[in-house]
């Protein structure tokens, strides 16, 4: 035997089972983003390392120490993308998408990538879904990305979760407050833990996001950024809570909530649940109008959010919601006799053409055991074949929680079988 050859660290299979909830999901995101209009972009997992360098900040954490670099055979740098949204504007730019689409409504589910020690709930390969909405700045359009998200974790039914929104003002005001907030938390200094003492000089808005408890109780009492709002920001954060109003989306207003990324401005927000014990986010967004013009685009306002996968599903457990369908309607095929395998195939074939889900197992080649196999699989039709019914060309046809049987004809798949499993043969035929 050959050596055994495991996953890397720090991923993970979906397995089946696993991947019927993954599915699931994707398919109530995707239908969602419908109902507002938003278009799929599918974007490589890798880009050029650059691209996030200047996207995302050098100096943020993602990028000093968690970006999964490589060097590629001609040496170019690139990276697995930590994040979707410098991809969707690289693409944006680059595809003239702004020319086509005013604004372009795009949403995105896929694979990100993090060079971090892993531990639980921290993985190297992740899953994240988000939008992003480009090419318009009216509050409007802040309002709807966060109905959308909004309407996303209420189909997936989803109840315990707080919406909470906040301005984090433009690059007028916004410096203003982070001389504020530097003033105020430079007098306490020694208190703050060292990463916060790093911030103070990089981006002090985040000094208010540290999980440190004494960071946190320094926070209390730091300046809020609702007061340095300038008249626009103002106004523009009013409006998006109008919107918002409207909308019948309900929120509270939390001036502590900041993004972590520089290219953001003025509506922050981030969708909050206590179901796995502690506070967690959800999912996070805002406005990041600098963005498209920071990476050599037309500049260009644009507003998005982003959440992970792996914490939707685990909330979704938490709260006791089935990802799974019930309402399985497939056919298992059994067949009595060696001589009547190959009718049996042909009959799968010709219910897989009516769109019905088929099972036939080839290698099981006792009835008895299909039937057992059947039941253990939990489908919910029988179709069982001998010499009989193929010389005949029919099958019978049994319903396995009421135990009913009828004889069909094998031509009768042609019509009868347009509406599976809304099929009527179980009332209309109890005579054959
Ligand atoms: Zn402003
Ligand atoms: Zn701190």
């Amino acid at each position: 035997m050959s050596e055994k050859i495991n996953i890397p660290r720090g991923t993970f299979d979906i397995l089946p089972g696993e991947s019927s909830k993954w599915q699931k999901l994707l398919n109530i995101f995707c239908e969602t983003a419908n109902l507002y209009s938003y278009q799929e972009i599918v974007t490589p997992i890798f880009e050029s390392a650059h691209l996030f360098e200047r996207g995302v900040g050098e100096v943020t954490d993602i990028i000093e120490k968690e970006m999964y670099r490589f060097t590629d055979r001609k040496g170019r740098e690139f990276a697995l993308r930590p994040e979707g949204t410098a991809p969707i504007v690289r693409s944006f730019i680059e595809n003239h998408l702004g020319k086509e689409y005013a604004p372009a409504k795009l949403y995105y589910f896929g694979p990100m990538f993090r060079y971090d020690r892993p531990q639980k709930g921290r993985y190297r390969q992740f899953h994240q879904y988000g939008v992003e909405l480009i090419g318009s700045n009216n509050p409007y359009t802040d309002a709807e990305v966060i109905a959308l998200a909004d309407h996303f974790l209420k189909q997936i039914g989803i109840k315990n979760y707080t919406l909470e929104i906040n301005s984090i003002g433009c690059d007028k005001c916004s410096p203003v407050y982070d001389a504020a907030l530097i003033e105020y938390y430079s007098k306490h200094k020694d208190e703050l833990c060292g990463d916060c003492v790093k911030r103070l000089e990089k981006n002090p808005k985040r000094l208010l996001d540290c999980k440190n408890e004494k960071c946190q109780l320094i926070g209390k009492e730091a300046p809020s950024i609702l007061d340095y709002l300038d008249e626009d920001c103002a106004a523009a954060f009013e409006k998006v809570k109008y919107y918002l109003n409207l909308l019948k989306v309900d929120y509270i207003v939390n001036p502590r909530i900041i993004r972590g990324l520089d290219y953001y401005s003025n509506t922050a927000f981030e969708f909050l649940t206590t179901s796995l014990g502690s506070q967690n986010a959800l999912l996070g967004g805002g406005r990041y109008n600098g963005l498209v013009k920071q990476l050599g685009g037309v500049d260009t306002p644009a507003v998005g959010f982003a959440g992970g996968v792996e914490r939707l599903l685990a909330v979704a457990e938490a709260e006791g919601i089935s990802l799974v369908d019930s309402g399985n309607s497939g056919i298992y095929v059994a067949n009595i006799g060696a001589e009547t395998i190959d009718y049996a195939l042909a009959l799968c074939a010709e219910f897989r053409s009516k769109g019905i889900s088929v099972e036939y197992e080839i290698d099981k080649n006792n009835f008895k055991s299909q039937l057992k196999s059947a039941n253990r699989l939990n489908i919910p039709y029988v179709c069982i074949v001998g010499s009989e019914e193929m010389e005949g060309q029919r099958f019978t046809l049994k319903e396995m929680n009421s135990g009913k049987q009828v004889t069909l004809n094998r031509s009768d798949i042609g019509e009868k079988f347009n509406n599976w499993p809304k099929l009527s043969v179980f009332e209309a035929e109890q005579t054959c």
